[in-house]
């Protein structure tokens, strides 16, 4: 994990050169904890350590990026780390779960019933050496770690900084970050998901919730990791013309949504766009081997 791997490529070719998009590229700080997740978690691990805590406790599905994320900043730092997994135990394990059995993590499987009700598991799971993280690192804690996002680089004449939204923790971080000449926008990968903006509302201050930020919610392809053949076909174009990877979950709708919201002419001609590469790439094992160029 080198945060001095990341930088801006040029992919303006996107919109037939006719504006200027530049890609901040998350996805390289490291092969498996690529992207925001490791961002989001740095202060919660950061006070972890301070608290005296020995163990990292958190929750995902058998595919989370915030899971095998979790697994491996946790074993770097020293910490033993546990995961509480949604549904049963499956008979072979998803990639993503073996890696993070590999870095030492110890799985918990819960049905997806009782996985509705995370307070209640850490409710039941007391131990006084365990930092509870949220899933997906939701939290002020994380939007705080994301905030560092746009100061790796030096990201001040974009006028406009666009990344896909889950659970809308990164955007509130980069929100946070924005300068007054910068505006934020969020593409949403759920399906609906109306409650976005006060769940991302919550993370912010009073003055931090006047900046300028919008979520647009039309390019979910039918929800949470559905996809079909015409984004397979975008990530292999994407790649095979500007060698840009891209993950099925997020960043493969953010840029498809990027490229048909510039062809609508959603941006002045004059601006400048930052698109945050938030990783994730490990998620596309899930696909049949061949699917990807990549
Ligand atoms: C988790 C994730 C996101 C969404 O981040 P949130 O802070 O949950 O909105 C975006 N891109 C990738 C690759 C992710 O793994």
């Amino acid at each position: 994990m080198n945060i001095d791997n990341i930088y801006i490529q040029d992919i303006s070719q996107i919109c037939d050169n006719k504006l200027n998009i530049n890609i901040l590229r998350g996805d390289v700080l490291d092969p498996v904890v690529s992207g925001n997740k490791w961002f989001k978690l740095q202060f919660y691990v950061r006070d972890a350590i301070a608290a005296g805590k020995t163990t990292l406790a958190t929750f995902g599905g058998p595919y989370s990026n915030h899971i095998i994320a979790t697994a491996k900043y946790g074993a770097a730092m020293g910490l033993n780390t546990v995961g509480f997994i949604r549904g049963e135990k499956p008979t072979t394990l998803s990639p993503t779960l073996h890696d993070a059995l590999q870095n030492g993590m110890t799985l918990h499987f819960i049905s997806r019933e009782d996985f509705e009700q995370t307070e209640k598991i850490s409710a039941d799971n007391q131990d006084s050496n365990w930092a509870w993280i949220p899933e997906g690192g939701y939290g002020v804690t994380g939007a705080e770690g994301a905030k560092t996002m746009l100061t790796i680089k030096d990201t001040s004449s974009y006028d406009t900084i666009i990344c896909a939204v889950g659970t809308g923790t990164m955007m509130a971080g980069l929100i946070k970050a924005a300068a007054p000449h910068q505006k934020i926008i969020g593409l949403s990968v759920l399906k609906n998901n109306i409650s976005i903006d006060a769940e991302i509302k919550a993370l912010l201050t009073k003055e931090e919730a006047n900046k300028s930020f919008e979520i647009n919610h039309d390019y979910h392809f039918g929800g949470y990791a559905k996809h079909t053949p015409a984004l397979i076909d975008f990530m292999n174009d994407c790649y095979t013309q500007m060698e840009l990877p891209l993950d099925f979950v997020y960043t493969a709708k953010l840029m498809y949504g990027v490229r048909d919201l510039a062809s609508k002419g959603k941006f002045e001609p004059s601006s400048k766009i930052l698109v945050i590469h938030s990783g994730g790439l490990q998620g596309n094992r899930s696909f049949k081997k061949g699917t990807l160029r990549f």
